[in-house]
């Protein structure tokens, strides 16, 4: 029998996409005059990547801050917002991955400067109105559509230059966005089905360019499901896994793509006895018999790294982390979450157990 589809309230955030590869140059114009930028800032682009450079020909540049740190630091968003008012900039460019992004956003934050992101990488920053900002260790995160880019330039020759682990190692921050997006709060059939397109796509891409790191096909693919899988995130929130990252990445300042790869079989594998058709659906997506073994072939297809300790987590941490994360549980995580839980799940993810 057909359960239905409920009820929703479902937002879809405003931004222009523009696709295509090899045209990042004209799009780029083409989104700057659509804004009347006169004056630009550029962040990032340093990348040895004769595309990338390219991109930024025809570009009014009048403030070039190549600096850019993860976890966006406090004090490299004072610099570079002090730069932007002495440069008297109209615009933002962001040419690079999440943490060049997450730069743009911390300064559109302040600034309410609009913003152009050039992604070139496939974690999908660009297309969500999260921002974060990490001041002495502490990583403060919120939503705002002042840090939503206006609009978005996917060109995949920028990608080519990204190793294949780094490659893989985004494109699974995407999955996780995916996977997140079932269950997390403001999960609705919309956002379900943008995450499972993501998903096969995400799926086909990262399989093709651990075949084929110059294939251009594949590249295209992971733009494509990493910004479907981005845009399932920023309406459906954050979930269990994303709270378990976040949690675990500000303690231990573990890398935060390696984080989500490791701990996202183990949400998968603890949230499925009260989800058992979205899991289901996963490996019915992936052409898999189960959800956990879709991402079982996916993991050991790109040699995801299987366990926190091997990230550096001490084991001594797994107590804390699991009562922190306790009191971020999400509302209407399909399973109830104890602390002990969590202890057992952590557990399990620092040692890599088998799930
Ligand atoms: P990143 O931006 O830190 O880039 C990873 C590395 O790849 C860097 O060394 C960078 O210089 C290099 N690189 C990037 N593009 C390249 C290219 N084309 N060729 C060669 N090298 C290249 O990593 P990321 O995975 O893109 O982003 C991670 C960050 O983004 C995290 O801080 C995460 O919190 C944030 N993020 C935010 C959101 C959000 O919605 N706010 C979503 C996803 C990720």
């Amino acid at each position: 029998m057909n359960s239905g589809l409920g009820r929703f309230d479902h937002v879809t955030l405003a931004q222009r996409v523009l696709f295509g590869s090899g045209d990042a140059a004209r799009h780029l114009s083409l989104a700057l005059d659509g804004l009347g930028a006169r004056r630009v800032m550029v962040l990032g682009g340093g990348h040895r990547n004769g595309a990338i450079a390219q991109v930024l020909a025809d570009v009014p540049v009048a403030v070039r801050f190549a600096d850019v740190a993860q976890h966006v630091p406090a004090d490299l968003v004072s610099r570079a917002i002090r730069e932007a008012v002495a440069g008297d900039v109209d615009s933002l460019v962001a040419v690079g991955g999440g943490s060049t992004t997450g730069l743009a956003k911390a300064i559109a934050l302040e600034t309410g400067l609009p913003i152009v992101a050039v992604p070139t990488t496939y974690a999908g920053s660009e297309a969500t109105d999260v921002w974060g900002v990490t001041t002495d260790g502490h990583k403060a995160t919120g939503v705002s559509s002042r840090v939503l880019p206006r609009a978005v330039i996917y060109d995949a020759t920028l990608t080519l230059s990204l190793p294949v682990e780094l490659s893989t190692r985004s494109g699974l921050n995407a999955v996780a966005h995916c996977v997140d997006s079932l269950w997390a709060p403001r999960a609705d059939p919309i956002n379900r089905a943008l995450a499972f397109e993501a998903l096969a796509a995400l799926d086909s891409a990262l399989r093709g360019i651990v075949v084929e790191p110059s294939g251009l096909g594949a590249r295209e693919e992971a733009l494509y499901g990493g910004y479907l899988a981005a845009v399932a995130f920023a309406s459906a929130g954050s979930g269990l896994h994303h709270k378990i990252c976040h949690t675990l990445g500000g303690m231990f300042d573990l890398p935060h793509a390696a984080t989500h790869a490791v701990v996202l079989p183990y949400v998968v594998a603890f949230n499925e006895p009260a989800a058992p058709a979205l899991v289901r659906r996963i490996g019915t997506v992936l052409g898999a018999d189960s959800g956990q073994a879709a991402l079982d072939a996916l993991w050991s297809a790109v040699e995801a790294p299987a366990s926190l300790r091997e990230l550096g987590m001490p084991e001594r941490g797994v107590p804390e982390a699991a009562r922190r994360i306790f009191e971020a549980v999400p509302p209407g995580n399909p399973r109830a979450v104890s602390v002990t839980d969590l202890e057992r799940l952590l557990a399990a993810a620092w040692a890599g157990e088998a799930r």
